[in-house]
């Protein structure tokens, strides 16, 4: 038993510094080949960010909130995806809106942003920023704007268990 202690504590150690090396000022903090195209501003490499997806049409604003751990770029890469391919519809409440906007032949444009950084589930704090802080951006919305379902601020964070089964 202490000896799976250590082990959990000392891989807490290695996720701490993981965490300080990722996303300090003299990394890199953008990939793309065209700099212009960006989705953005040259800081797509960013991680644990709450970011913000704001779709609009001429009659329209919607924003679509959510959290993730990896870099922005990897999850607008998925979301690129759900855009592209009909079977990806109902993946997200944001591809729901695309795709009901292309079938009624809307034009629209999305921005992105990034609405917060937070940190992940951290054992010595036995919390997650980065999910409550989710929660709170999605509450704090204009409810008639937001694309979110009311339903996904009760979920658990899945971060939690995911820190624990490294060690397993
Ligand atoms: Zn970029
Ligand atoms: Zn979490």
């Amino acid at each position: 038993m202490d000896n799976m202690k250590s082990i959990i504590n000392k891989h807490n150690k290695k996720v701490t510094n993981a965490d300080n090396d990722t996303n300090t000022d003299n990394q890199v903090q953008c990939n793309c080949r065209n700099k212009d195209q960006c989705p953005l501003d040259n800081k797509c490499l960013t991680s644990s960010v709450i970011y913000n997806a704001q779709v609009t049409t001429n009659n329209a604003t919607k924003n679509y909130i959510r959290l993730t751990e990896g870099t922005f770029k990897q999850r607008f890469s998925q979301h690129k995806a759900t855009f592209k391919h009909r079977k990806y519809t109902n993946s997200t409440e944001l591809s729901k809106y695309i795709w009901k906007l292309r079938d009624n032949n809307q034009d629209f444009n999305i921005k992105w942003t990034i609405i917060s950084r937070a940190r992940l589930y951290n054992n010595i704090s036995k919390r997650c920023d980065l999910c409550l802080t989710e929660k709170l951006m999605i509450i704090t919305a204009k409810p008639d704007r937001i694309l979110n379902k009311r339903s996904e601020l009760i979920s658990k964070c899945r971060h939690e268990n995911k820190f624990y089964l490294r060690n397993n």
